[in-house]
């Protein structure tokens, strides 16, 4: 990647919601394509891109739990939500010419590859854009820490986080017009504080492994090559 750039390769998780754009369920297809749309923009330009997309917009297991399902089986389901949303992405992708695989945790042979980390580092390398699913293909997980899991795999320089927020604030921007925006914040702020960032489980990984966390607003135009680029609005977490 041209030396503007600060990460080389990088994890990009977008969570289930993101996807849903103004709808209340679901994939919204205009939002997808808007995503796809910026990831385009910087693959094109060098960059090395690994996308994990979560499940919530289709199925969340805890909350199908806390209705009676057994948890186990109802994160299997959400597992499978995440399948659906990679797919959804793939063809954006695909769509506007940019080269992906989807690999998946648990093997869904006709509708993906299952998850090689080898063959998953020459697609990299070969300039694709690898779509993991089905998070780390394990109940009692999210896709956060799939997405934790991956990037320290996949050697990526950093692990994004794109969300509907421009970063971590010290309350609610949308609820509280005094909260601030956290330029940089350690790790251990972000347990001790409990900032609900990312599960506590993937924030402990990226510390054991030194990868930074950049909180960005995926929302915005231009936002994914900003923030990469370091001109953007962000939070980084490191
Ligand atoms: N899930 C799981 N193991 C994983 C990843 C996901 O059990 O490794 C299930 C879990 O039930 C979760 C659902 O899939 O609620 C959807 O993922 P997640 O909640 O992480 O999606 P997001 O909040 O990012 O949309």
């Amino acid at each position: 990647a041209p030396s503007e750039f600060r990460y080389k390769r990088v994890l990009l998780k977008v969570s289930g919601e993101v996807l849903m754009g103004d709808q209340p369920y679901g994939v919204d297809m205009k939002t997808v394509d808007t995503i796809a749309q910026a990831v385009a923009e910087v693959v094109r330009e060098g960059v090395e891109i690994c996308l994990v997309i979560g499940g919530g917009n289709i199925f969340r297991g805890l909350s199908k739990a806390a209705a009676g399902m057994e948890r186990a089986q109802a994160d299997y389901m959400g597992m499978l939500a995440t399948v659906m949303n990679a797919l959804a992405m793939q063809s954006a992708l695909e769509k506007i010419g940019v080269s992906t695989r989807v690999q998946s945790a648990i093997p869904m042979a006709a509708i993906a590859e299952p998850y090689i980390r080898r063959r998953a580092l020459r697609h990299l390398e070969k300039g694709r854009v690898v779509i993991f699913a089905a998070g780390v293909g394990a109940p009692f997980f999210t896709t956060d820490s799939g997405a934790a899991l991956r990037a320290a795999e996949m050697g990526c320089d950093a692990l994004l986080k794109g969300t509907s927020v421009d970063g971590v604030y010290t309350a609610d921007p949308k609820k509280d017009p005094s909260a601030t925006r956290y330029d940089t914040l350690t790790y251990q702020d972000v347990l001790a504080k409990d900032l609900r960032v990312m599960d506590a489980s993937a924030i402990a990984m990226m510390r054991d492994t030194g990868i930074p966390i950049v909180v960005f607003s995926i929302r915005e135009d231009k936002s994914l090559r900003r923030t990469l680029t370091g001109e953007g609005t962000f939070t980084v977490i490191k």
